[in-house]
């Protein structure tokens, strides 16, 4: 495969190779074809990545806010000149079609962007106090933060990472996943290119808990993210927590969808047949548990039905693809034992529910209604193309069981009756909440969970004060 690159670590500004180095193939999970080999960094690669996050922080932090926003700025513009390109990379690795790609590394751009236009807005302020007398509440850069992304969003989760604690003032060390490498050393390269120095930010991979334990036992790092499980951010929050460093934690969900009988159908499934399969429904916020109002259920399942039925699923290199496969062979297979167990309890499967062809990691778009609560589907986050949908008796029992499950990162609900809306948002447990839209995210607005979906907020101006702690100047 020629259009995909050679991979290598970004430490200290210096490409290493995996020569000398273990490797470990990345593979096109729409042919199951190697495509590349990523170097695994070493102890003493890590070691070198650290001494040189705590150099870049000292000029990094001290470098001119206007600086700061114009080289991150220089970064937006580079990144959007090469999204086609790093577009073909990302559809390679990770399987989703090409014009989501795009769109995912422009989006990661324009994250980029309002991060730069928040540095000049990173204000302190003057408490009032008698004369001669002066305290002042300052904000400062953490440290040196190290970054866990994960492979769904092989763009947009890496510029997460980086791009609220470079605008904060911060160095970065950055571990894309393995399975999606060249997309978030494209975005490394892209901000060393505008000017990034190469100790302020860098990329490194290997083993991922061998990585984290070497980067979180060092005093050098002050602040963690991670986006993936709950069963990994807990055990990073641990560790985090034996140095009693700072943590962000955007975790899985298992997003619950309210449709109420007083909103057009046609248009609610529009929407969000369309959310649930985008990224084969490999999405933290994808909606998953259709509770709908019993009146409504039976046009609403067929209607989803037919809808799932006509995605069109295939390589997310060829135009028409609406739905690449699964990003790795643990997709289908999990998938499918987790729609086995609901329909054994006695779930009713609508459409799908297998895999497709013996090539890549196709699995069809699949619905599965009347899903019984004890059913593993409705208390795991299946992260797959499948849609769960229920009767629901009324508005009562709807916030119940979406507020049943330990997780709460986004809920998303359909109803025209401003008082319910109103209800809704002070009821449902959940970061996000999307109402008659499907829309979870801005650049401007934070982006985060509550519960077990994890804690700290990306995006917005939440995303760059995550990375930044308050000093008290007390003067007499
Ligand atoms: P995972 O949590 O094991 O891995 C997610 C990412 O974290 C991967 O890129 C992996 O390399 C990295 N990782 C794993 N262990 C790590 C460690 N100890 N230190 C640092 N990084 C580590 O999840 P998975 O096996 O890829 O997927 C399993 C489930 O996780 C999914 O079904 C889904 O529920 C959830 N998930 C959620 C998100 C999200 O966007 N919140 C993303 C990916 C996976």
């Amino acid at each position: 495969m020629t259009d995909y690159p050679t991979l290598y670590l970004s430490i200290g500004g210096t490409n290493l190779s995996k020569e000398g180095r273990d490797a470990v193939n990345v593979i096109n999970p729409a042919t199951g074809e190697t495509i590349g080999s990523v170097p695994h960094a070493t102890a003493a690669d890590l070691d070198a990545a650290l001494d040189n996050a705590a150099k870049g922080f000292k000029t990094w932090r001290n470098t001119a806010a206007d600086k700061r926003a114009a080289i991150l700025t220089k970064a937006a513009a580079l990144l959007k000149e090469r999204a086609g390109d790093i577009a073909v990379s990302l559809t390679l690795e990770q399987g989703k079609p090409l014009a989501e790609a795009k769109g995912e590394i422009i989006y990661s751009a324009m994250l980029l962007e309002f991060y730069a236009g928040e540095i000049k807005r990173i204000y302190g302020r003057t408490l009032v106090r008698p004369e001669g007398q002066r305290v002042e509440v300052q904000y400062h850069p953490v440290g040196p933060v190290a970054g866990f992304a994960a492979w769904n969003f092989p763009a947009l989760n890496v510029m997460r990472k980086i791009g609220g604690a470079l605008a904060a003032g911060c160095s970065t060390i950055v571990k894309p996943s393995e399975e999606t490498p060249a997309t978030g050393l494209a975005l490394v390269q892209a901000l060393i290119d505008a000017g990034v120095p190469g100790d302020t930010v860098q990329c490194v991979f290997g083993v991922p808990d061998d990585v984290s334990r070497h980067l979180l036992a060092s005093p050098i790092i002050r602040k963690i993210t991670f986006t993936g499980s709950t069963a990994v951010g807990k055990h990073l929050a641990k560790l985090a927590a034996d140095d009693l460093k700072i943590a962000t934690m955007e975790l899985g969900g298992h997003g619950p969808v309210l449709v109420f009988d007083d909103v057009d159908i046609d248009k609610t499934l529009d929407t969000m047949v369309a959310a649930k399969y985008r990224n084969a429904g490999q999405v933290c916020v994808s909606p998953t548990r259709f509770l709908v109002h019993e009146s409504k259920f039976e046009q609403f399942r067929d209607g989803f039905i037919a809808r799932a039925e006509k995605i069109k699923v295939g390589n997310g290199m060829d135009d028409g693809t609406q739905m690449g496969p699964m990003a790795s062979e643990r997709g289908p297979d999990g998938i499918a034992k987790k729609i086995a167990d609901a329909v054994k309890k006695g779930a009713k499967l609508g459409t799908g529910g297998e895999r497709i062809g013996n090539q890549g990691y196709f699995f069809q778009p699949s619905v599965l209604s009347e899903v019984p609560t004890d059913a593993i589907i409705m208390n795991e986050e299946p992260f797959g193309p499948i849609a769960l949908i229920n009767p629901m008796a009324g508005e009562e029992a709807m916030i119940e069981e979406a507020n049943r499950l330990p997780y709460g990162l986004a809920a998303y609900a359909w109803t025209n009756d401003p008082a319910r809306r109103r209800r809704l948002a002070a009821e449902v447990e959940t970061g996000m909440l999307a109402i008659n839209s499907a829309s979870m995210s801005a650049v401007d607005a934070p982006f985060g969970g509550v519960k077990w979906s994890g804690y700290g907020s990306e995006d917005g101006r939440e995303g760059v004060m995550a990375c930044m702690v308050p000093k008290t100047v007390h003067e007499s």
